[in-house]
């Protein structure tokens, strides 16, 4: 047998990644502050600084998600493994479920529910619409489900859900509701109590300025009591809440070894949400966003999602009559270091989507977003 040969260092060199401006559907910028936390020393997972680093984390993202649930935890992954972790838990085999699809990750929560045995219904819409409460009434009243799953801002479509009513509908058929808030938590007004939500997740990379690397989950008492009376162990071991509660919360049992870079860089996060403000984030993101709008409108360009469902935090952009849409993202890239999202699935090809989250909602981007597209549609 012959040696594996030592691969020659000049052909990987050292990475020199240079900084994007990152206006796509995620990930958003990265804080310098959170970069800068992400280079603390790492300690042990038993470490009782690191443990306090968690609990004083699990503190703040309630305050984020606007609840008092006391299942609330990150999981490591991304906004994918948040989603994982509701369906996983809430879904138990034979299960009817009730998906409300409006574009991808709508279909893709059904796809998810399903491969755990879940009894999967799904309701779609077209993309770039939302549904009304009287709608998902009639589909429960059709077919009653134990759970019901439904994005609040759909990052596949720019459609912001509204979200008022949803949960009481749900409730007065015996159901629970879990709601995918991966682009809405921290840029979008969300208040996960206040709404009767039963389970919402997230991710790190979106609204929240912190690279991708953590599932964000918060669980109701409702749901923690569905989750007691499982008549089967929870297939994923990985992402097992009640296991995953165990180390969290007092007993502090191991689990699994989180990333405690990432928890460093998200606490810090977390910290400047608070800092902020919630009320100030979500305006700063409405008012950058309705910036962009009209700077989009002044170059001529047609918004896909109708204002009062638009989505503040990703913005779907028509693209234009006779316009090579790849090239105008290459040349954005190419030439300004500017990263927008093309379209997907039932869009691709109609839209660019501009995401506006987190670090990256700041006036002096959307302006400079502005005008490398006004020098590339040659206006
Ligand atoms: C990005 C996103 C996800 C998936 O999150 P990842 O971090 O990419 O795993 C899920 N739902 C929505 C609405 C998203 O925008």
């Amino acid at each position: 047998m012959s040696a594996i040969p030592t691969p020659n260092l000049s052909a990987y060199p050292e990475l020199d990644t240079p900084a994007r401006l990152l206006f796509g559907p995620g990930p958003s910028m990265v804080h310098p502050r959170v970069t800068r936390a992400m280079t603390v020393p790492v300690v042990g997972y038993m470490d009782p600084l690191f443990l306090d680093i968690l609990t004083k984390t699990a503190d703040l993202l309630r305050y984020t998600f606007q609840t008092e649930n006391r299942l609330t935890l990150t999981v490591s992954g991304t906004g994918t493994a948040g989603m994982e972790a509701a369906i996983a838990n809430l879904v138990e085999p034979g299960d009817s479920v009730l998906a409300f699809a409006k574009g991808y990750f709508g279909l893709r929560l059904a796809e998810m529910a399903r491969r755990y045995g879940g009894n999967v219904e799904t309701i779609t819409k077209t993309w770039g619409e939302a549904f009304a409460p009287h709608e998902i009434k009639a589909a429960l009243d059709r077919r009653p489900a134990k759970v019901v799953t439904i994005v609040h801002a759909e990052t596949s479509t720019g459609v912001c859900q509204p979200l008022d009513e949803i949960a009481r509908i749900v409730h007065d058929q015996g159901g629970l509701l879990i709601v995918d808030a991966v682009t809405s938590l921290g840029g979008v007004p969300l208040k996960v109590d206040e709404l009767g939500i039963d389970v919402c997740y997230s991710g790190t990379q979106k609204c929240l300025g912190c690279p991708p690397g953590l599932g964000l989950i918060t669980v109701s008492p409702r749901a923690e009591e569905k989750l007691n009376a499982r008549k089967s162990a929870v297939p994923n071991f990985f992402l097992d809440l009640a296991l995953l509660q165990k180390y969290w919360g007092s007993e502090r049992v191991y689990h699994h070894t989180a990333s405690m870079p990432m928890h460093y860089g998200f606490y810090e996060g977390l910290r400047m949400v608070v800092e902020e403000g919630l009320e100030n984030r979500w305006a700063r993101h409405r008012k950058n966003a309705e910036t962009l709008w009209k700077g989009l409108a002044d170059l001529d360009l047609t918004l896909h999602v109708p204002h009062d469902i638009r989505l503040v935090t990703l913005t779907t952009v028509r693209i234009p009559d006779g316009v090579d849409e790849a090239q105008i993202r290459q040349r954005l890239m190419q030439d300004y270091n500017i990263e927008i999202g093309a379209g997907l699935g039932d869009l691709k090809g109609k839209v660019w989507r501009i995401g506006l989250m987190g670090y990256s909602s700041r006036e002096e981007n959307v302006l400079l977003l502005l005008a490398a597209l006004e020098k590339l549609l040659h206006k």
